[in-house]
């Protein structure tokens, strides 16, 4: 049986863990949590993040991030800090391909606009829905629903939770309910994914003409690495320099939050993976310098980027096709594909007409942003009136 190839004792360990919800026999050449992360990239959900907007929408540009793009950057962030503290690289990447699942079309615009929508019916929350597409509704295999993942791969999932949320969820709420910390593994995956979207937004962000690089020298953490990059190779062509620069803000960042972390750690004289969930707070963390340096990146990139009158068309389009969708749902159920229907009824037969509500959230946050586009064209668009073009 392969052994986990973790090195210090408060790293996440296989045979220490709560283990998976259903009885599985221990894969023959693999740990847990390398099949996790198999189980993962072999989901439907995972291959639907190919077409999912992580800032800009799919289609605008074959070089922007899509939230699979995004969270390949994340697991190769997590890795390298994973191997450098000496914890387990397996689980640290299959979170961190797992991490954004749950998310709607059209990025934090699908999210907010679905949320709206769900408001008298228990709301939506993509870090749950990530967690209820892992547990419930990817359908592969005989004997369970899910992917039927290990503990430690679900509770890292789920990053926050409130408290009302948390008394749902079983084993991965109580951590918000009792006040413990997650795994390491989850901890810095979450870092990770700061990391990444911090600076690969900036790169679309220049790429889609939103932001310049003069816009950029306000900020230290760029400004600094620019000065570097720009002493060193002075008159560089800016397809370079952008790239110069962004690889070392990354390194910067992640740097710092190894060397902080490590000295948490020892701070802590931790025995086990238990001493971890003890702790009053996470131990993974930035220096206090790197967190105002960041919180300074952040503002800018709300401000300009995120904020953007392009970007916020965009949402406000985005929106408008999420509410449509669920309110032309809501109103005809019968309008609904088959699959979907079934499942909405499957639901109601559980919850009442709660179901029928969370089948629908179901189904439009599982659409890429093509399909919720079409889809919305099939319903909406008179020219489309023909048996041809209203199934697919
Ligand atoms: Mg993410």
């Amino acid at each position: 049986m392969p052994e986990s190839t973790q090195r210090v004792n408060y790293a996440s360990n296989d045979k220490q863990s709560i283990g998976r919800r259903y009885q599985e026999s221990h894969p023959t050449y693999r740990n847990q949590y390398q099949r996790d992360r198999d189980r993962i990239i072999h989901s439907a959900a995972f291959r639907r993040l190919e077409y999912k907007t992580q800032v800009f929408v799919n289609h605008e540009g074959d070089l922007f991030r899509t939230r699979l793009t995004h969270s390949l950057e994340v697991a190769q962030i997590a890795r390298s800090v994973a191997r450098e503290l000496q914890l387990h690289e397996d689980l640290t990447e299959a979170i961190a391909l797992a991490h954004d699942l749950g998310h709607t079309p059209f990025g934090h615009a699908g999210q907010t606009a679905l949320n709206n929508c769900m408001q008298d019916s228990g709301g939506f929350e993509h870090n749950i829905q990530s967690l209820r597409v892992i547990d419930k509704l990817e359908q592969k295999y005989a004997e369970f629903d899910g992917l039927n993942l290990m503990f430690e791969t679900r509770e890292g999932v789920l990053k926050h939770c409130s408290k009302f949320n948390a008394g749902n969820l079983g084993d991965v709420g109580q951590r918000f309910l009792h006040k413990k910390q997650a795994s390491l593994e989850a901890q810095l995956t979450d870092f990770s994914d700061e990391i990444a979207y911090n600076n690969h937004d900036i790169d679309d962000g220049i790429r889609y003409g939103l932001i310049s690089i003069n816009d950029l020298l306000k900020i230290e953490l760029f400004r600094k690495q620019y000065d570097v990059v720009n002493k060193q190779y002075p008159g560089l062509d800016e397809k370079k320099l952008i790239h110069e620069i962004i690889r070392r803000m990354i390194n910067v960042m992640v740097v710092d939050l190894i060397d902080t972390s490590r000295q948490n750690i020892a701070n802590a004289r931790l025995d086990s993976i238990e001493d971890i969930r003890n702790q009053a707070q996470r131990l993974m963390a930035f220096s206090e310098q790197m967190n105002a340096k960041k919180h300074e990146l952040k503002q800018f990139l709300r401000k300009n980027l995120y904020q953007h009158y392009r970007v916020h068309r965009m949402s406000k389009k985005a929106a408008d096709v999420i509410e449509a969708l669920f309110n032309a749902f809501i109103n005809d159920l019968k309008i609904l594909p088959t699959e979907a229907l079934q499942h909405c009824q499957t639901l109601k037969e559980k919850h009442g007409d709660a179901g029928i509500t969370r089948g629908i959230s179901d189904y439009i946050a599982g659409m890429t942003d093509r399909y919720a586009i079409v889809e919305y064209e099939r319903i909406f668009n008179p020219r489309q009136l023909s048996f041809v073009n209203l199934h697919p």
